[in-house]
């Protein structure tokens, strides 16, 4: 089995260095704002959309330019790579699966990609960027594989590098074997068929405390002046913080999962509906919605997401699988009987079936539906190879019917 892992870790460069990536970031960005207004240019104009192809071309043309023939300072292959990623944006759009590409900002994700030609001295705890530098690293962890492609990016203040690899493994067998469902919910992070409920984050409400209030001070401040600048660091700071616990936790919860079993069942949720869900559906109204809509909103979003990701290439790593059941009627389904009505959740928490008089804490019993589901995708597909089924049935265990298990065998987005 082919295994695709990223290691990544952090810069220590100097001061000359920091410039360098710098300028190297911005160039990037440049030719990537410069290609994608090009190509609204030429759909605006009833022209044909350039190819990868025709935009180096232009890319060439950018750098004799000159007003723009600062660009041939840079070397040439991230540039390009910026080019690949604008391709790559407009067939996301394309393939629904992304927005409109839209322009870089400087300071968000400033980042290049080289294809080749890193060179790594883990022995004296450097590596080499091809045409600029030798630059000193953390070198927390060996790296194994045969090196595909490096990206160097920054991140509240510090330099990262991510190094792609590709190795042959033999293909695992998961050690455990037990089946579990989890529901993914606002009040609860977790909430596993087995009866187990995972608690959200607690160091978020704190800092989140701290946010506020140097996002505040910041407001206070003249706009693009020294202190302004100082509070604004400050306040990235604390955006960092929060999302390096959340992905601590998410890891550390998504091993527990992956180790313990080896299927695992969740909801095929979108990300849309995910932001929606905050704010309140008919099926679990949001709690404090004004006060949710903003910060909270996007940690639900992008934890949930995460917490796929995680749990999906762990999983494949380990042998197991991760089965995604359409989330429809998982929350008012009855586990005992599958009788399926709305008035059968009482409250946000409470859930009493009105056929049966089953009742049950409603994520345990919408996390026990969607383990019901998974079961039956498996039944009737009985491929429990590592990858990933998009699989149908309905929630409700008394219907076993599925229609359509075959799986998309995608891979799993490696790590970063
Ligand atoms: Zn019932």
């Amino acid at each position: 089995m082919r295994r695709l892992q990223a290691f990544q870790y952090e810069l220590r460069p100097n001061g000359e260095q920091q410039r360098k990536m710098c300028r190297l970031a911005g160039s990037c960005r440049f030719v990537f704002n410069r290609a994608l207004a090009l190509q609204k240019a030429r759909y605006e104009a009833g022209e044909k959309k350039l190819g990868y192809a025709a935009l180096c071309r232009e890319l060439v043309g950018w750098k004799t330019a000159p007003e723009t023939e600062w660009l041939a300072q840079s070397p040439s292959q991230p540039l390009q790579q910026a080019l690949k990623d604008l391709e790559r944006a407009y067939r996301n759009f394309f393939d629904q699966r992304a927005a409109f590409p839209h322009f870089k900002k400087k300071g968000r994700h400033d980042a290049f990609r080289f294809p080749q030609g890193m060179k790594l001295d883990q022995g004296n705890n450097r590596l080499f960027l091809p045409k600029l530098v030798w630059v000193r690293y953390r070198n927390s962890r060996k790296v194994v594989g045969t090196v595909k492609n490096v990206t160097v990016s920054a991140s509240g203040g510090k330099w990262f590098i991510s190094i792609q690899t590709e190795r042959e493994v033999e293909t695992p067998r998961h050690p455990a074997s037990g089946v579990v469902g989890v529901d993914v919910g606002v009040a609860n992070f977790a909430t596993l068929s087995t009866g187990e409920i995972i608690s959200p984050v607690n160091a978020l409400a704190k800092r989140q405390r701290q946010l506020v209030r140097a996002q505040r001070a910041m407001s206070r401040k003249k706009k693009f002046s020294r202190n302004w600048i100082k509070a604004k660091a400050r306040v990235q700071k604390i955006h960092t913080r929060i999302g390096n616990t959340r992905r601590d936790y998410l890891h550390k919860l998504t091993t527990t999962l992956s180790k313990n079993h080896a299927a695992v069942v969740i909801e095929d949720l979108q990300v849309r509906n995910m932001a929606r869900s905050a704010s309140g559906k008919v099926e679990r109204p949001g709690r404090n919605v004004r006060a949710k809509a903003g910060l909270n909103r996007s940690i639900l979003d992008q934890g949930w997401s995460e917490f796929r990701r995680q749990l999906e290439y762990k999983q494949t790593w380990r042998g197991g699988i991760v089965v995604a059941v359409p989330p429809m009627n998982t929350s008012r389904t009855c586990s005992a009987c599958g009788h399926v009505a709305k008035e059968n959740r009482r409250s946000q928490s409470r859930f009493e079936c009105v056929a049966c008089g089953h009742t049950a804490n409603a994520d345990m019993n919408a996390a026990r539906n969607i383990l019901a589901a998974g079961h039956a995708v498996m039944a009737c597909g009985g491929d429990v190879s590592p990858c990933r089924h998009r699989g149908a049935g309905t929630a409700a265990p008394a219907k076993q019917e599925p229609t359509e298990a075959t799986g998309a065998g995608l891979m799993p987005a490696p790590a970063r």
